[in-house]
């Protein structure tokens, strides 16, 4: 079969490493061109449709028409965070005045699933849900995923966005989905074993979880019929290579995961070459800025990842602070000129701590304690300020097959591996196996117990 699947811009042949050549090799000035002809309209859109932006472009005294370049855009156009949209949707559900289509085009409704307690509510057009479906279909082509794949959902179809549009994506290359649906670990092993599904959609942890109770019950997954793996949801594969090698080891499997926030889109799938992610920019435009002084960073310097996004029409984010760190680059070997962010996300700036004065970030700290041998998936990341100063404690649960004499041995080689790379000394704490929580969709590793006023809060 020459052609699998013709694109909206054309057909791209079964062998291809991209799923749209023509958008994932543009070169940077026609991507720019394109970012700021869309970045105006979407100004109109959200100035003409939302009371919410009037009133912000109004009290930064600029009209959608003051865009001239990309550069008026980062500095002109006010920032927006999340904390305003859960603001003007708690005084008037379920969207407040941030809707800017009539609400009869509100195809499908999610909420995030949220750090902060309050979730956040996410309408989305049916246009919106096929360009959103759209940024998964690029990763899943890249990671060698075709039409003739069969997805399996471990996922149990509640609110969360992520796998819906994971869903979008299947509908959108046109592979045959299966739903696991409200089964039970053991279920999803049957299913997978009964139907024979070729790639399964999941979180990377839980995807670690099926395979541990599957080999409790003697089924080895390494020889099953699934050959590829796609995750989301959590750091994943690309910021944590120790758990890229576990669940590729586990499932027999290619593992592949994509960058999404639910309310902009799947906004960054993975690159193929395995260490970062491309933004999506026919859905996105993002740059960075750095969080304590708002300046601009350059590629290679770490910031925080601004977007906008064209995928969300019924609630557009303009300027969205996603208080996500990255290190963006400008080029990729793989020949996409999308920008990428190397090892994904690094951080989130609310969850940052400075310890004696060097910047911490969690995926730093993950990262070597993925590769530590006795540190098993099941650690959390404990963030106390005491006397002017951060620290992180670092909590681990050691894999059962090491014996309590052991586990002194195995924390003393972690801090040191920590102290080495990052230069900085953290206490590391083995806690009983069995006894940090366990989560079915996003696993939740901070615990930040310094006083209210001191984080760099989320809804600042
Ligand atoms: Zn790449």
């Amino acid at each position: 079969m020459a052609l699998m699947k013709s694109s909206v811009l054309g057909p791209e042949a079964a062998g291809s490493p991209f799923w749209n050549r023509r958008t994932e090799t543009m070169p940077r000035a026609q991507l720019d061109a394109l970012h700021l002809q869309r970045l105006q309209a979407l100004a109109h859109h959200a100035y003409d449709h939302t009371a919410f932006y009037r009133r912000k472009f109004d009290a930064a005294g600029i009209k959608p028409s003051d865009i001239h370049s990309l550069d008026d855009w980062k500095r002109k156009v006010p920032l927006t965070d999340k904390s305003e949209f859960i603001q003007l949707q708690q005084e008037r559900p379920p969207y407040g005045d941030t809707l800017a289509l009539p609400p009869e085009f509100v195809a499908h409704h999610c909420e995030t699933s949220g750090t902060t307690g309050i979730p956040l509510a996410i309408p989305y057009s049916m246009l919106d849900t096929v360009r959103y479906g759209e940024s998964w279909v690029y990763g899943f082509w890249g990671l060698g995923i075709r039409p003739s794949d069969t997805m399996y959902f471990a996922f149990s179809w509640g609110n969360f966005a992520g796998f819906w549009s994971a869903y979008w994506g299947a509908r959108r290359l046109g592979c045959r989905v299966i739903s696991g649906g409200g089964l039970d670990t053991k279920g999803h092993i049957q299913a997978i074993q009964r139907m024979k599904p070729t790639v399964l959609i999941s979180t990377p942890t839980f995807a670690l979880r099926i395979a541990a109770v599957a080999a409790e019950m003697g089924v080895d997954l390494s020889q099953s019929s699934i050959k590829y793996t796609y995750h989301a949801g959590e750091p994943g594969p690309t910021a944590l290579p120790g758990m890229r090698e576990q669940i590729e080891k586990a499932w027999g499997a290619k593992a592949g995961e994509l960058l999404g926030i639910a309310e902009v889109d799947a906004m960054a799938p993975g690159c193929p070459l395995g260490d970062g992610v491309h933004v999506n920019e026919m859905n996105v435009f993002s740059w960075s800025l750095d969080p304590d002084t708002n300046r601009e960073t350059a590629p290679g310097e770490m910031g925080e990842n601004i977007v906008s996004g064209y995928a969300n029409t019924a609630q557009p984010l303009l300027n969205y602070r996603t208080h996500d760190i990255v290190r963006r680059r400008d080029s990729c070997a793989c020949g996409r000129t999308w920008v990428k962010f190397e090892g994904a996300v690094l951080g989130r700036t609310d969850f940052m701590v400075t310890v004696r004065g060097t910047n911490v970030y969690q995926t730093a700290v993950e990262n070597i304690l993925s590769q530590i041998e006795g540190v098993s998936m099941h650690y959390e990341l404990v963030l106390t300020h005491s006397d002017g100063n951060d620290a992180m404690t670092v909590r681990f649960e050691p894999e059962p097959s090491m014996a309590p004499e052991q586990w002194p041995r195995i924390a003393a080689d972690a801090s040191d591996r920590i102290h080495k790379a990052l230069h900085v000394r953290l206490e590391v704490v083995p806690v009983a196996p069995q006894s940090l929580p366990r989560f079915e969709l996003k696993t939740k590793r901070i615990v930040d117990q310094r006083p209210k006023e001191l984080r760099r809060a989320l809804d600042r």
